[in-house]
C-alpha cells in the first residue's frame, strides 16, 4: 500500500535548515504516525511522502509556503506591559492567544518599561525545509479515523489508554472523562494524533 488519501502513515523524519542544522527528529522516537490528506502535518511534507510505501525514504525540500507559512508582520503585536496583570513578563516566554490569524502561539520577543512585543509566527515561518523522511507502515484508515481526522492507536483515539473501555467516545459530548483527547492525554501524545492540529473531536 502506497500513502495516499485514506490511508494511515507511519514515518520517520528529520528536520534541516538549509545549513544542514537538524531542528527537529523523530528517530530514537516513535514513528510519527498522521492520516493522509487530512491536513495533520505541513502541506509540503505530505505531498513529498504521497506515492511512497513502507521501507521508502525521499529527501523532500518544503518552501516556506507549504511549510509553516511566510513570516508576517501582521503577527508582531506591541502590547501594553498593565495587560499582563501580575504575570511575570520576561523574553522567550511562550502562551497561547487569540489573533487575526487564529489562535496561535506567540512567544515575547522584547520587553521594555512600557510594552512587550509578541511574535505569532511560528518559529520555522518563512523558513525552507529539508526533510529526510522515511516511511515505516501504510495502512488503510479505519472509518472512525477518517471521520475524527486524526489516526487512532491501539486502544482508541489519541494512544494508549486513551478509551479503552467504552470505546473513543470522542462524539459523545456526555463522556468527556477519559474518553478522547482528555487534556492528560493531549500533553502526553505531543504530535502524530491529537496533538497536531487538535483533534477536532468535540466538533
Ligand atoms: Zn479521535
Amino acid at each position: 500500500m502506497r500513502a495516499s488519501k485514506e490511508t494511515v502513515v507511519s514515518i520517520e523524519y528529520t528536520l534541516k535548515d538549509e545549513k544542514g542544522t537538524v531542528l527537529d527528529t523523530s528517530v530514537g522516537q516513535e514513528p510519527m504516525e498522521y492520516l493522509h490528506g487530512a491536513s495533520n502535518i505541513i502541506p509540503g511534507l505530505e505531498q513529498g511522502v504521497e506515492g511512497l510505501k513502507a521501507g521508502e525514504s525521499k529527501s523532500v525540500v518544503v518552501p516556506a509556503a507549504l511549510g509553516y507559512g511566510e513570516y508576517s508582520d501582521k503577527l508582531i503585536q506591541r502590547v501594553p506591559l498593565d495587560r499582563f496583570g501580575a504575570n511575570k513578563v520576561e523574553i522567550g516566554m511562550r502562551f497561547h492567544a487569540e489573533t487575526n490569524l487564529g489562535m496561535r502561539v506567540l512567544v515575547i520577543r522584547h520587553v521594555d518599561d512600557k510594552e512587550a512585543v509578541l511574535d505569532g509566527n511560528h518559529e520555522l515561518a518563512g523558513k525552507t525545509l529539508y526533510f529526510d523522511v522515511k516511511v515505516v507502515a501504510v495502512r488503510a484508515a479505519e472509518l472512525t479515523e477518517l471521520a475524527h481526522g486524526h489516526p487512532h492507536q491501539a486502544g482508541g483515539c489519541c494512544g494508549g489508554g486513551g478509551a479503552k473501555s467504552g470505546g473513543c467516545g470522542c462524539s459523545d459530548t456526555e463522556s468527556s472523562e477519559g474518553g478522547c483527547c482528555s487534556s492528560e492525554e493531549k500533553t502526553e501524545k505531543s504530535s502524530g494524533g491529537c496533538g497536531n492540529g487538535g483533534c477536532g473531536c468535540s466538533h
